[in-house]
């Protein structure tokens, strides 16, 4: 997409995501008035109020000024991606085709290549992307490195300042994004976390969920960049609240596939066939289309990764961890987290985590 027309597509989304969150803000104010008192203080959501929008606004404007002022045109925002893994190099590689100015950094440098390839600048260390850059993604695998490469040895803190946003896409628990969050405000930027629903594929086609939580104005910033990248978005209020939204849709999905995967092996065991057994979920109420996907290459033992098993398995410790700080019972994903820590054990990590059938298959031959 040429840089005008970002910056055309810039003002129509930002009225088009005002009207989304005026209908969400009243979404989450009805869930609020029910369900609030059951929620932790820390979890619950920020009404977004057009009366709460002058403070906000006067609070963050000195911080966000000079990005406002001097970057009238949204294609000169530059922007930095850090972690080019299955989801991060999709990520990054469709802001480039649209014609954003990315930069790209990656623990594993050649991962950089092909996006230097296209257009990409690189830097070697997290701290000189977010020390060049005005906005800049993080999509790294798991609370230790998402925390390592913000704020660690050369991390994002030691490069951002005042004026600029840090927005982390990975999958991480509330406790880890709050950490975050806190080193980069200290700096004067801005923070969101943006973990994002959907998989490689609709990562390759710029179809992913963005829930997102934290600075008001950075999402409306980053907005733009959200709506090339994926299909939909969320502002979900206080930091934390997109992390739990992230965990407890992941933590469903786990628990789908493990049942999935059951299904499956009954089916064969007792003389169907599976594939037919895929096609009639397909075509009934529980149908996903995760069932479609990846069904035909379960029942032939093949799982191309598109997300890995050990990712799978993380996310369900994570939300049984969140499940367990409000003592919500969980059994069904406690039982299924079991299984991908078995599949784990057999050195699936890597594998899709639609791999986690062969967990019940090597209990079934023990069994057997
Ligand atoms: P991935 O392919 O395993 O990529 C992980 C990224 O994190 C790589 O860039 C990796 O660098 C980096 N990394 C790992 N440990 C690091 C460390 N200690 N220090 C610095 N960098 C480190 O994973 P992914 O599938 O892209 O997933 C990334 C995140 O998105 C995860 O939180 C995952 O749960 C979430 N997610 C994934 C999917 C999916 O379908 N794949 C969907 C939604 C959300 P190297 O290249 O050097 O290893």
């Amino acid at each position: 997409m040429p840089l005008v027309s970002l910056s055309l597509y810039f003002l129509a989304s930002s009225s088009s995501s005002s009207s989304s969150s005026s209908s969400s803000s009243r979404a989450t104010m009805a869930l609020c008035s029910i369900f609030c008192s059951r929620i932790p203080l820390r979890f619950r959501p920020k009404p977004i109020s057009p009366f709460l929008s002058k403070p906000l606004f006067s609070l963050s404007y000195r911080v966000y000024s000079s990005l406002q002022s001097t970057k009238d045109e949204l294609g000169t925002v530059s922007i930095g991606f850090l972690g080019m893994g299955i989801m991060g190099s999709p990520m990054a590689q469709n802001l480039i085709t649209a014609g954003c100015d990315v930069t790209v950094w990656n623990r594993t440098k050649s991962k950089c290549d092909p996006l230097v390839g296209l257009g990409a600048k690189y830097k070697s260390t997290p701290e000189e992307v977010t020390a060049t850059c005005d906005l800049t993604f993080a999509m790294l695998a798991d609370p230790e490195s998402a925390i390592d490469v913000a704020c660690g040895k050369n991390g994002a803190v030691f490069g951002i300042s005042s004026g600029k946003g840090y927005v982390d896409v990975s999958t991480v628990d509330a406790a880890s994004s709050m950490l975050i969050s806190k080193q980069i405000k200290d700096t004067g930027a801005l923070f969101l976390e943006a973990p994002v629903s959907g998989s490689k594929k609709p990562a390759e086609d710029g179809q992913l969920i963005f829930l997102t939580a934290g600075d008001k104005l950075l999402y409306e910033k980053a907005s733009p960049f959200f709506d090339i990248m994926g299909k939909s978005r969320f502002y979900l209020g206080e930091v934390g609240n997109g992390a739990a939204m992230k965990l407890v849709v992941n933590m469903i999905m786990g628990s789908m596939m493990a049942s999935f995967a059951e299904g499956i092996l009954l089916s064969e065991k007792v003389g169907l066939d599976p594939n037919v057994l895929v096609e009639v979920v397909s075509q009934g109420a529980i149908n996903a289309p995760m069932y479609s996907l990846k069904g035909p290459s379960m029942i032939k033992s093949v799982y191309p990764t598109a997300f890995p098993l050990k990712h799978q398995q993380k996310d369900m410790r994570l939300a049984l961890g969140l499940a367990e700080s409000v003592s919500q019972s969980t059994p069904i994903a406690a039982a299924a987290n079991e299984l991908y820590k078995v599949a784990k054990s057999y050195g699936l990590s890597d594998e899709d985590f639609s791999a986690v059938i062969e967990a019940l298959k090597a209990v079934k031959s023990r069994e057997a």
